[in-house]
């Protein structure tokens, strides 16, 4: 009888919902919740501080393995230092889009993904979680909305605000518009829709419902995990 906790996969692009959705789910499930975007965000971070090329993907790529790394719970740590705020600029959407293309940098945070989903109880979230990271994830999900939709939950998201100044949402649609084509036409695990994942348009959704219909289809499909 399958009694190991679950690993949930949720995918999809920037202003999808994944964040407050896993972070929710997570909470219900009494599950940790693992932001992967922000492991990736993190390395940037760092390599930026350090005064890296981030198109050096030897020097990035060893830095990431030699880093300490928390993304857990909604807090991020990189050696034991919160940067939770420090990560959500303009300019680390773009240097974490650029870390994320390369295969050696992927290689290092994919395998420490692996290691905290390896037990079950996580939802994981990302762009790779349920086609690279866990393609066996118990549950996959595909999060996406409209573009317009997209920008101005981005807009409106307080966790996104510093540095930004009073940015224009066409001008966040735009930023994100580029991030996503960059996430979608890389060759190491660009964001893709895994075969046997679930879609959900969130748009006209709030993030009560989008949990809500989630928990049932687990509580359908794997009651005898939870
Ligand atoms: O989700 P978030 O916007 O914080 O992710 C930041 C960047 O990290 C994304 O634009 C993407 O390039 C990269 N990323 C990734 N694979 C993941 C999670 C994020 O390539 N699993």
């Amino acid at each position: 009888m399958n009694k190991r906790p679950l690993v949930i996969a949720i995918d999809g692009p920037s202003g999808a919902g994944k964040g407050t959705v896993a972070r929710n789910l997570a909470s219900r499930l009494n599950y940790r919740h693992v932001d992967t975007g922000a492991m990736y965000r993190a390395v940037a971070w760092k390599a930026l501080q350090e005064g890296l090329d981030l198109e050096d993907e030897e020097a990035v790529s060893r830095l990431a393995r030699g880093i300490t790394l928390d993304a857990q719970g909604g807090a991020v740590a990189v050696d034991g230092i919160d940067i939770s705020r420090e990560i959500r600029t303009p300019a680390i959407d773009a240097a974490a889009a650029r870390v994320a293309r390369q295969p050696k940098v992927r290689a290092v945070l994919i395998e420490q993904q692996r290691k905290l989903g390896a037990g079950g109880g996580v939802v994981m979230e990302g762009r790779d979680i349920g086609t690279v990271v866990f393609p066996n994830a118990d549950v996959k999900l595909y999060l996406d909305a409209s573009p317009e939709e997209r920008a101005r939950r981005r807009a409106h998201d307080p966790s996104h605000t510093a540095g930004r100044g009073a940015a224009a949402v066409t001008d966040i649609a735009n930023a994100l518009e580029a991030r996503d084509r960059l996430d979608r036409t890389r060759t190491a695990s660009p964001l893709a829709v895994a075969p046997d994942a679930i879609k959900m348009d969130t748009t006209q959704m709030s993030v009560d419902e989008v949990v809500e219909r989630v928990l049932r289809m687990i509580e359908a499909n794997h009651s005898r995990s939870l």
